[in-house]
């Protein structure tokens, strides 16, 4: 089945048995005595070193063998002369697949900004950062389905296309295959979308939650793992236009069960992460403490491990937003007038006031819970007092909101007022609406933002680098 990779052939016992490695070139060093060819396939961070006496090939052979050919390479496996590696390959034939015009090849080895490895978004996972982020950003995903797995869930595959347009209006991408230069027209002059592909407007999903619902009152515990659309126009290092969400929901649990899922949950992914993929995680630290060498050493943060193994290890803060609102107000960067925003009860949390409970009041990762009404959706369970639901946001240091969720209102009646209440047509939802008119139960859920998990776990700072083809405002091209 294949060549076998170089992440294996670096483990094997040398021998001197005869290998084919398949794989890119990372560097070529020509020296007096030999020619060392480092070569990668992708399989681990740690290139496999290929060495060649002076002379064996011509040079016009060696002419093509550059930084980003694609070569294979017979030889034998041999334990390594030099330092750095315990096996090498002594080549005895190379056949070119690939070259690299070093003219044109971007890649050079050297180091490239994140903002011009985004302008080469084909060629970005051939560099060892991007490697380490997007193998540990499989190795998260494949944590996400083993933990829900184990824990009783079923995976549901939620709509991608959806005619619901409950949730963020506005910042829906449309979905249409009507001609736009030349639009079928109700007699009022409306566009007609009873012609539409649908028979009616359709967009991407924001949200696969409303059907994740349904799936919960009739399995008990499923989770979503799919691909979620934004059309919101902000420029952030936190925010894609496509980034995939994982949203579990689980009927009969109330908001304490669902804060403890969380928790577990993210510290459980984040375990499998620290175990298996201990090599690109620590490129990555050094990545960073590279980055942060010039900074003074009181604003450099935690080496990349020991930050994931204390979320781990610590117990995540647990308290009402109404507390978190009595902490801001007390805290010294209010009083100094040093927020951008206006701190009161009432008010939308923006990320500086997040940041702060986390990263400097208590220093750990923060679960906020009973929001006031008028900020959060109208599905969220009201609290006897009528002002606050029973929601819950999951803050992180250095990203601050990584999961939203909430207990659901599982009350017809209410529900349906709150609907009303916020002017959606009851008309649209009626499918949502009968899951608490037939069998209705007390349930909870919540959605990750896959991405900002990938973020924390890789200490990147810009979300734009932890999904192989980003798209944000302006930006499709890849
Ligand atoms: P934020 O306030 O950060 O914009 P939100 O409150 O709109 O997020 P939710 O609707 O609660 O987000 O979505 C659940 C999770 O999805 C968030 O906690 C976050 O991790 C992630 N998320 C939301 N919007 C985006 C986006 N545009 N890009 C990447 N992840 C996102
Ligand atoms: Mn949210």
């Amino acid at each position: 089945m294949g060549p076998l990779q170089i992440k294996d052939i670096l483990q094997t016992a040398p021998d001197n048995q005869s290998v084919v490695v398949k794989g890119w070139v990372r560097t070529k060093r020509e020296s007096k005595n030999a020619i060392f060819i480092a070569l990668n396939d992708g399989s681990t961070i740690h290139n496999i070193q290929a060495v060649a006496e002076p002379g064996q090939f011509s040079a016009e052979l060696l002419l093509t063998v550059t930084t980003g050919a694609c070569l294979k390479i017979t030889g034998q496996l041999i334990a390594s002369q030099g330092s750095g590696q315990t096996v090498e390959v002594k080549i005895s034939d190379i056949e070119v697949y690939g070259t690299a015009d070093p003219e044109q090849y971007p890649l050079q080895p050297k180091k490239h900004s994140l903002e011009f490895l985004r302008e080469i978004a084909h060629l970005r996972p051939r560099t060892n950062t991007f490697g380490a982020i997007l193998r540990i950003r499989h190795a998260l995903a494949f944590a996400v389905h083993q933990y829900f797995n184990e824990k009783g869930f079923f995976y549901l595959h939620t709509p991608v296309i959806t005619a619901s347009d409950a949730e963020g209006a506005g910042e829906m991408f449309r979905v249409t295959t009507l001609d736009l230069n030349n639009l079928p027209r109700t007699d009022d002059g409306a566009i007609n979308f009873k012609e539409d592909f649908f028979g009616r407007e359709a967009n991407l999903t924001v949200s696969g939650q409303l059907e994740g619902e349904l799936g919960a009152m009739a399995l008990s515990k499923i989770y979503t793992f799919g691909p979620t659309f934004r059309a919101e126009n902000s420029n952030t290092t936190r925010h894609l236009a496509e980034f995939w969400m994982i949203e579990p929901e689980m009927a009969f649990f109330e908001l304490k069960d669902n804060m403890d899922l969380a928790e577990d949950f993210v510290k459980k992914v984040i375990t499998y992460a620290l175990v298996n993929c201990k090599d690109d995680l620590s490129f990555l630290q050094n990545r960073l403490a590279e980055e942060e060498k010039n900074k003074p050493q009181n604003e450099r943060s935690l080496p990349l491990l020991e930050k994931l193994a204390f979320v781990v290890d610590n117990p995540f803060e647990r308290l009402t937003y109404t507390e978190a609102i009595d902490i801001l107000l007390k805290s010294k960067p209010h009083k100094e007038g040093k927020f951008q925003f206006p701190v009161g009860w009432g008010i939308d949390l923006s990320s500086e006031h997040e940041r702060y409970l986390v990263e400097k009041h208590f220093k750990k990762p923060v679960i906020l819970t009973n929001y006031p009404r008028e900020i959060k959706s109208f599905y969220m369970k009201l609290d006897d007092d009528g002002k606050t639901v029973r929601a819950m946001d999951v803050l992180f240091p250095g990203i601050g909101e990584i999961i939203g969720g909430s207990q659901r209102e599982e009350n017809y009646d209410k529900l349906l007022g709150r609907v009303k209440e916020i002017g959606i047509d009851p008309e649209n939802l009626w499918w949502y609406l009968e899951t608490r008119k037939f069998g209705t139960a007390p349930h909870s859920g919540f959605g990750l933002g896959f991405e900002r998990l990938v973020q924390f776990v890789t200490g990147m700072g810009n979300i734009r680098d932890v999904i192989p083809f980003p798209r944000y405002p302006k930006s499709a091209e890849f």
